[in-house]
This record gives structure tokens, C-alpha cells and sequence, in this order.
């Protein structure tokens, strides 16, 4: 779809507000252009008639211009309110879109986009489209039309006149589109630039506490000066183009008004215009002259909107690599069996992190995976509910490819408790809820009861209702780690993955915790990633991982007899020299 069809796409749902505002719009500018020719009337046909010809006439003329401006008054107040209305609608339709759109996107895109930047398309660059979207249609057709009008007018009073008028006018636009190319380029270059600020300001705040612990206020403050300062000068650049800019346009104005003073002071001297006419041309060229403004300030205005309008198009157009097939079937009465057939895997062009790894898992089992840090185990984990998707091989849940299904059953089924937990700024009600929306209270209490926090909760002066601020900080990393179990035990998947569920928590609280876990694993087909062994000792199967593929597989028991690399790993551990072990 081309920019300019989306755009126009958005007036789709506004069509009577569009087609009411540009009627008013019709009837102020036939008022403008009215004025002048009543004028015209009334000085050749009533002025030169005697006095009680005058002062009747001119108690009708009055009542009627009267009338008019009336009319007009009521249009432009609908132009302006519901006008700028439409305008704010579509441009929350865009947000809007742009938000689902941000939600389709997979992972592999967040990988390469800043978070800040990212919102900066949403808020900031959206701001000039308001005023695009209002005032675009309205200047273009309302000024052609003014223009169109008036210079027909101009014609029929004096010909020659209203050439030379017409050629001055000509450099006039010339000379604005060649500048419009350039303004186009400063005002993209803007929103990249203001981009950056909040990318740069959305990383520091985001990171505060880290920034703070190392004392690093200075490197962060002049991380963001710099963008800060970059925005500053992209601006003074746009702001000195306006100026040279708006400045020539007003030259060009006088221009025009200088030509037609010495023009019509030449025809007057030669006798083939009147003054009356001159002061009527001059009263038209007003006409003239204004939407001519309107209609070159607008491309400024164009610009503005435009480039942040490409900017949102940019992203819309990015299709999401995972998606549903159109002939996706929903994943039901899962079993949960787990296949992975001869799967390899990279991020982008990078060479692959998982080589023709094959592994099975049988319902209702429990598998460990173990390995140095950068292995691929968690990568494994996240082609299962295809937050990538394979470069070769297939993956299978009770023998249907997961290509196959819709992503929102595959997902459904799968539940995933991470080293780091992400909690939402809002109630530990809410937090929890998030595994099932529907879920009632005393499901939610239910869940909290099995993660081992329900009692904490109830300790709370508000109990449920607490806030946990935002991205939790007011909770402990053991809290928020049981708020995240009692999440999965809500959703009650078959399917979990624990991916170093307990790495980050003291002994006390992974003891704790791994309680729970346990609870949750029973039943469903499970995949461990665990730091200490210990945790896994009874999984029904135990794979070691390396960077070069599957290494050893077998059951706690045959690799400790194998002596390889898990029995390394474990003795290591199981001596207590947790400091010497590997780093994973
Ligand atoms: P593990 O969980 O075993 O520690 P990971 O699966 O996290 O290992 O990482 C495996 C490899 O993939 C590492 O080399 C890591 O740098 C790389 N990697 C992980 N995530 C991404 C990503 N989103 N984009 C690019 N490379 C990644
Ligand atoms: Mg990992």
C-alpha cells in the first residue's frame, strides 16, 4: 500500500466528519470571496445612484454581509473544534495500530530495536499528524479553490495584470518545492534525533539503580547530552530553514504587491484601468495572496506530519516473522510429548548456537539440561513456543509441528519461570492474574497457596491489593520469583519450562522455592535448566550441552558412572566448591 492510500485510509472511518468539514470549509471561503464582489456592486450599481438609492441599499447590503459572516462564524468554529477532532482521532488510530502492531512484532525485532526509540515513534513522532491530517485536505482543496476563484476574477478585471501576476507566482512555487525537498530531510532528520533521546534517556532510566550503584551519574549524564545536543543542533538546522524560508516567502508577497501597484499605476496612466478597479484587484489579490501563504506554509506543515507519518508506515510495514499459518489448527487436549528433530538454530547470520540437536521428550517427563553459560540451552527452550522459529529441523508437540498451530494455543500451553521476572507496575492481584485473566479470587489465592505466598501476602497491610511498584521493586527477587510460579500454577499449562528458576535466589529462598517448583513440575512435561545439579538429580533425563551440540545424555545415575562432563560438574559442586564451578 502506498504512504499516501494508508494515509488517506484513516479518513475512512471519519468520512462524514470529513465531507461536513470540508462543506463548512466551501462556505467560508464563498463568504471571502463574496465580500469583494458585493463591494464591486455596490460602488458601480448604488454608489453612483443618489442618496436614498444609497441608504436603502446599503441597509440590505449590510444585513446580508451580516448574514454571511454569521454563516461564517459557525463554520469556522466547526472547522476548528471537529475539524482538529478528526485530526486527534486518526491520530489515535494510528497509535493505536502502531501498538498492535509493536505486539505482532517477534522477537528477533526487539532484539534489534531500542525500547526508547520504539516509543518515541509512538508519542512523539505521531504529534504533527493531528494537525495533518485536519488541516491537509482543507488547505489543499480550500486554497486551490481560493486561488482558482480569485485568479478567475483577477482575469476578468484586467488580463495583462493578472499575468504578470501569474509569472511572479510561478517563481514563487518553483522556488518552494525545491526548498520543500530539503525541509523533508531536516524534519526526518528531527524525529531520529529525538528518537535517540529517549532511547538514551529510556536506557539510563531503566537502568537507574545500576547506574546509581556504580556511581556512574556522570557517563550517563553525558551519554544523554550528547543525544541532547544532537537533537539541539538537527533543530536549529530545521529552525533556520523555516526562517530563510517563511522571510522569502514574504518577500515574495511584497513582490507581488509592488508588481500590481506599478502595473496598475501604468494601465491607470494609459487609461485602460479604472481606480475603482485597481482597489478591487488589490482587494482580490488579499484573496489571492492568502491561500498562496497558507498553501506554501502548509508544505512545512505536510513535512512535519509526513515524515512521522513515513515513520509509523516504516514499522508497519515490518511484517512479524512468526505468525500463524492460514491454515494454523489450535493445539488441543495436549498430551505434551516433545519432539525436537535434528533442530539447528541461529540469531540473524550469526553462526548457528544449536546444530542438529534431537531430542525427545515423553509426556508428563522431566527432562534437565545442563551446560556452560552460552550453550544454547535457553535458546533451546525458546523455539518451543516459537519465540524463534528453527532454521532447520522441526519441533513437535504430541507429533503436531508447532508451525502448524496457532501461537496462541501453542503459547497457552506452555508455561515458562525465568532467572528474571518481569513484573507490571500495578496490584500483586493483577501480577498474578496475568496467567489467567478470568481466573477468580480464590483461583488467585489458590495459585499463591501452591507458589508458597500467600501467606506473605496476607502479612501485607493490603494483602492482594499491594502494589508492587514498578517492575516490582518493592518485592524481593524470591517474592517476585513465587508471584511468577503462582502466575504459571494459574495458567495451569501442560507444558513448563524452568529456565535457572532459583539461580539468582539465596539457599533459603531456592529451598523455598524449589518446593514449589516440584509441585508444579509434577504432571507435566517439564524442561529444567538449573544451576545447582542438586535440583535435578531425579530428572528422568539429564542432557549436557555445549556449544558443540549435545555432549551426554542419560539419567543422574549413568552419566555420574560415565565420569564425563556432568560428573565433573557435579562432584565440583557436590565438594562445595561452588566457586569453582563452571561458568553456567
Ligand atoms: P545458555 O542459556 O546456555 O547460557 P543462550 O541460549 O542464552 O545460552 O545463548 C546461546 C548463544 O546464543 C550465546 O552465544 C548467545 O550470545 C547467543 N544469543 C542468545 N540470545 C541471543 C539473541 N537474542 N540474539 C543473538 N544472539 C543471542
Ligand atoms: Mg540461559
Amino acid at each position: 500500500m502506498s504512504i499516501l492510500k494508508r494515509f488517506i485510509s484513516y479518513y475512512q472511518p471519519y468520512r462524514v466528519l470529513f465531507f461536513a468539514d470540508m462543506f463548512c470549509a466551501v462556505l467560508v471561503s464563498a463568504v471571502d470571496l463574496a465580500f469583494p464582489q458585493i463591494l464591486n456592486f455596490l460602488s458601480s450599481n448604488v454608489f453612483t445612484q443618489g442618496r436614498d438609492v444609497i441608504l436603502s441599499s446599503i441597509g440590505y447590503a449590510g444585513l446580508l454581509l451580516l448574514a454571511l459572516y454569521i454563516l461564517k462564524y459557525f463554520c469556522q468554529y466547526f472547522i476548528t473544534s471537529w475539524g482538529h477532532i478528526m485530526g486527534a482521532r486518526m491520530e489515535a488510530d494510528m497509535r493505536l495500530d502502531l501498538f498492535d502492531h509493536y505486539q505482532r512484532l517477534s522477537f528477533s525485532y526487539y532484539d534489534k530495536n531500542n525500547t526508547g526509540e520504539m516509543m518515541s515513534r509512538l508519542v512523539n513522532d505521531l504529534f504533527d499528524v493531528t494537525e495533518l491530517a485536519h488541516h491537509g485536505p482543507e488547505n489543499i482543496f480550500i486554497s486551490v479553490l481560493k486561488i482558482a476563484g480569485s485568479f478567475i476574477l483577477l482575469l476578468m478585471i484586467n488580463v495583462k495584470m493578472t499575468m504578470l501576476l501569474f509569472l511572479v507566482t510561478l517563481i514563487m512555487v518553483v522556488f518552494s518545492i525545491e526548498r520543500n525537498f530539503r525541509m523533508k530531510a531536516v524534519f526526518m532528520d528531527n524525529r531520529v534525533k529525538i528518537a535517540q533521546v529517549n532511547a538514551s534517556l529510556q536506557d539510563s532510566l531503566a537502568g537507574i539503580r545500576v547506574v546509581k550503584s556504580f556511581a556512574n551519574e556522570e557517563v550517563e549524564r553525558n551519554k544523554f547530552c550528547k543525544s541532547n545536543q544532537d537533537f539541539l543542533a538537527s533543530k536549529t538546522r530545521s529552525y533556520k530553514m523555516m526562517g530563510g524560508y517563511h522571510a522569502w516567502n514574504s518577500l515574495f508577497t511584497g513582490l507581488l504587491y509592488i508588481a500590481v501597484i506599478v502595473a496598475g499605476g501604468y494601465f491607470i496612466a494609459e487609461g485602460t484601468l479604472h481606480v475603482t478597479e485597481l482597489v478591487i484587484y488589490i482587494l482580490y489579490i488579499n484573496i489571492y495572496v492568502n491561500p498562496l501563504e497558507v498553501l506554501i506554509n502548509f508544505t512545512e506543515q505536510f513535512q512535519k506530519g509526513f515524515s512521522g507519518f513515513k515513520r509509523l508506515t516504516d514499522i508497519l510495514e515490518t511484517q512479524p516473522e512468526i505468525i500463524d499459518k492460514p491454515d494454523a489448527v489450535p493445539l488441543d487436549q495436549v498430551r505434551g510429548e516433545i519432539e525436537f528433530h535434528n533442530v539447528s538454530f541461529r540469531y540473524n547470520n550469526e553462526d548457528d548456537v544449536l546444530h542438529d540437536v534431537s531430542i525427545r521428550i515423553p509426556a508428563g517427563k522431566n527432562i534437565a539440561l545442563v551446560g556452560p553459560s552460552g550453550g544454547g540451552k535457553t535458546t533451546l527452550c525458546s523455539l518451543l513456543p516459537r519465540f524463534y522459529d528453527v532454521t532447520a529441523g522441526s519441533i513437535t508437540i504430541d507429533g503436531k509441528d508447532i508451525r502448524d498451530l496457532t501461537l496462541k494455543s501453542l503459547r497457552s500451553a506452555i508455561g515458562i519461570v525465568q532467572q528474571d521476572v518481569y513484573m507490571f507496575s500495578g496490584t500483586i492481584k493483577e501480577n498474578i492474574a496475568f496467567g489467567k485473566r478470568e481466573a477468580t479470587e480464590e483461583e488467585i489465592m489458590e495459585a499463591a497457596r501452591n507458589a508458597n505466598i500467600h501467606d506473605y501476602i496476607m502479612s501485607l497491610e493490603e494483602g492482594y491489593e499491594t502494589f508492587v511498584g514498578e517492575r516490582g521493586v518493592r518485592l524481593s527477587g524470591g517474592q517476585k520469583q513465587r508471584l511468577a510460579i503462582a502466575r504459571v500454577f494459574l495458567k495451569n499449562p501442560p507444558i513448563l519450562i524452568l529456565d535457572e528458576a532459583t539461580s539468582a535466589l539465596d539457599n533459603e529462598s531456592e529451598r523455598y522455592i524449589q518446593q514449589s517448583l516440584e509441585k508444579l513440575s509434577a504432571d507435566r512435561t517439564t524442561i529444567v535448566i538449573a544451576h545447582r545439579l542438586s535440583t535435578i538429580r531425579n530428572a528422568d533425563e539429564i542432557i549436557v550441552i555445549t556449544d558443540e551440540g549435545i555432549k551426554e545424555r542419560g539419567t543422574h545415575r549413568e552419566l555420574i558412572s560415565e565420569n564425563g562432563i556432568y560428573s565433573n560438574y557435579y562432584h565440583m559442586q557436590f565438594e562445595g566448591l561452588e566457586s569453582a564451578t563452571p561458568d553456567y
